[in-house]
């Protein structure tokens, strides 16, 4: 990363941390991947419970493959047969890992879903939630953070997973109700009244979509 956007970053993230910390949540800035990975791996006991919901920036920073590889539970959705008990499984594990589609400059985050599991986990559930965020994801405003879920994450999701949107093919957001519409729910979480609940490690690199 460039150094004067490593200088940016590291000080938009003390800006997004006051603004975490204020509605009692906790932010910490990692310098590279590196670090984000050591710090995630602090939070999250040994022999916990750990699962996850679309978090492709845990895995960029290879956060899955070691909680894999550790000494963890770790309750594997994608390679379960019963997907269903999979993600009920999920609302009761000590660690939820997940990115987010955008989040504002004052500590709000923003995440849209279609199957939901996501969004429902994230605002209540597991013990801890543990986001993952590139600083590619930080927006003024939450008008700023919903054009970013809606106009970005969105059709590039769409069209990762083959979905039959309008955004896949434009782009960008139609508001559809396209029966494989990703926008079925939209969670702003603005606050949680649960102390040491809500992690968010901000990443000086671009993560994710
Ligand atoms: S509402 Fe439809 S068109 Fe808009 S981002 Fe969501 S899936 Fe794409």
């Amino acid at each position: 990363m460039n150094d004067n956007i490593t200088k940016r970053n590291e000080l938009l993230a003390q800006k997004v941390i006051k603004g975490l910390e204020s509605r009692n949540m906790s932010g910490y800035y990692a310098a590279s991947k590196e670090e984000a990975l050591k710090k995630a791996l602090e939070l999250i006991d040994e022999g916990s419970s750990v699962t996850m919901g679309g978090a492709m920036s845990a895995h960029e920073i290879g956060l899955v493959e070691a909680v894999k590889n550790g000494n963890y539970n770790f309750i594997d959705r994608d390679a379960a047969t019963d997907k269903r008990a999979a993600m009920l499984a999920a609302y009761d594990a000590d660690v939820f890992l997940s990115s987010a589609n955008a989040m504002t400059e004052d500590g709000v985050i923003v995440n849209i879903d279609g199957n939901s599991n996501r969004v429902s986990a994230i605002a209540q559930g597991p013990k801890k939630v543990l986001f993952i965020v590139g600083m590619n994801k930080i927006c003024d405003d939450i008008d700023g953070a919903m054009k970013r879920a809606r106009n970005v994450a969105a059709p590039i999701n769409a069209q990762r997973f083959g979905l039959n949107t309008p955004c896949a093919k434009t782009g960008s957001c139609m508001n559809c109700k396209s029966p494989d519409t990703i926008c079925c729910q939209f969670l702003i979480t603005r606050f949680s009244r649960h102390e040491g609940r809500i992690h968010v490690i901000l990443v000086n690199d671009n993560l994710g979509f």
